[in-house]
């Protein structure tokens, strides 16, 4: 993945594409160029039907990312290759429902984009009379706009179905995956999931040596390094939930007094402060909150500006329960409390710490969930 460069930033996200895609245009290229009767419209036609597939892996990934981005995670790239695209999303998980709805909104996107082709594609097939199975090849082997429709509608069709697949590392593997551990634990129902990704990379090894195509062993040894990924992930998430909070929260004597200025609160640079009160949190003084009352320059209370929500963690809940209430409190912090009493708090910031502590054990090192997309239909 290093070595990729970078096309763009679409919403906040960068794109990238891995040097093999110059190998798939030049491929296309040629392919196409013996296709048509004029090798240059050939190639054009090739160049352009690259493009929409990619922009539909694209759309396909950000999808993702943005759904992703809106439940708390981090979203670090997309990366676009000859077969499919790779979106490195924070690694830790969200309750099932929403990890499903994640996953789905992939192949979600590429349904609609297919859906909104259709009335076109269909009045161009009718203009061109292809009303036959057969027509269809014919006008999928022609370097037309009608062609180039077709094609595009069917690898937005195939990109939802094959992704669907019920299968790690496929997106209808994630969404198993969350079905799964509504009734049985995460862990199982990762370890289901993964198996049935392995076994569907080995069906495509044998289906590639079968039919002697080089596109499906290539295709199956993508899901294996994505399945690996994941299984060392869910290690991870492992040992997580092993690690107690306490051991990577900041300790802190005291926090704010809600009757104490906003003024004193910026102590140590402005940051996420716990209130509190007879030793007990009483409201939390969010970062934003906080500058933005000293910004407007009237110096206010503590307890006027603080959120009187209080969502704990105790100092031996595991790391990974601490990180899953932060995410369903939308904040990056949370207050540390032993035996109801407040000791310090815990970041998003601290959690490269823990990745730290965890690599120092030769524990695993993915810190980034692969969402990986496989495309089968490059070269057809
Ligand atoms: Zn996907």
């Amino acid at each position: 993945m290093a070595r990729s460069f970078r096309i763009g930033n679409i919403g906040g996200v960068e794109v990238r594409a891995h040097p093999t895609v110059a190998i798939a245009l030049l491929w296309v290229f040629w392919h196409w160029s013996r296709q048509a009767h004029d090798p240059y419209v050939g190639a054009l036609f090739g160049g352009f039907l690259l493009l929409a597939i990619f922009v539909s892996v694209a759309g396909h990934e950000l999808a993702h990312s943005f759904l992703a981005r809106r439940y708390g995670l981090e979203v670090r790239d997309i990366t676009l290759l000859p077969i499919g695209g790779v979106t490195r999303i924070e690694q830790f998980p969200l309750p099932p429902r929403r990890e499903a709805m994640v996953a789905l909104a992939g192949p979600v996107l590429n349904l609609v984009v297919a859906a909104g082709l259709t009335p076109v594609l269909l009045s161009a097939l009718l203009w061109r009379g292809a009303r036959s199975p057969l027509d269809l090849l014919l006008v999928a082997r022609e370097t037309s706009p009608s062609s180039l429709l077709l094609l595009v509608w069917l690898a937005n069709v195939l990109l939802a179905l094959f992704n669907l697949l019920p299968a790690f590392p496929m997106d209808g593997g994630r969404v198993l995956r969350a079905w799964l551990s509504w009734m049985s634990d995460r862990l199982v129902a990762t370890r289901i999931a993964v198996s049935l990704g392995y076994l569907l990379a080995l069906a495509l090894l044998v289906a590639g040596i079968v039919l002697r195509d080089l596109m499906l062993p290539l295709l199956a040894l993508f899901l294996l390094g994505a399945a690996t990924v994941e299984t060392r992930l869910i290690e991870l998430e492992d040992a997580m939930r092993r690690l107690p909070v306490g051991q990577f929260a900041v300790w802190d004597m005291g926090g704010v007094g809600p009757d104490q200025e906003l003024s004193y609160a910026l102590r140590g640079g402005p940051r996420d402060v716990a209130v509190v009160s007879g030793g007990r949190v009483v409201g939390m003084l969010w970062r934003e909150d906080i500058l933005r009352n000293v910004r407007s320059g009237d110096n206010r209370l503590v307890r006027e500006v603080m959120d009187p929500t209080v969502v704990t963690v105790d100092v031996d809940t595991s790391v990974y329960d601490a990180h899953q209430r932060m995410l369903a409190s939308g904040h990056p912090s949370i207050p540390v409390v032993e035996n109801g009493r407040y000791r310090g708090i815990f970041t998003a910031d601290r959690l490269v710490h823990v990745y730290r502590y965890l690599q120092e054990g030769r524990r695993p090192r993915a810190r980034y969930l692969v969402v990986a997309e496989a495309l089968g239909l490059i070269g057809r």
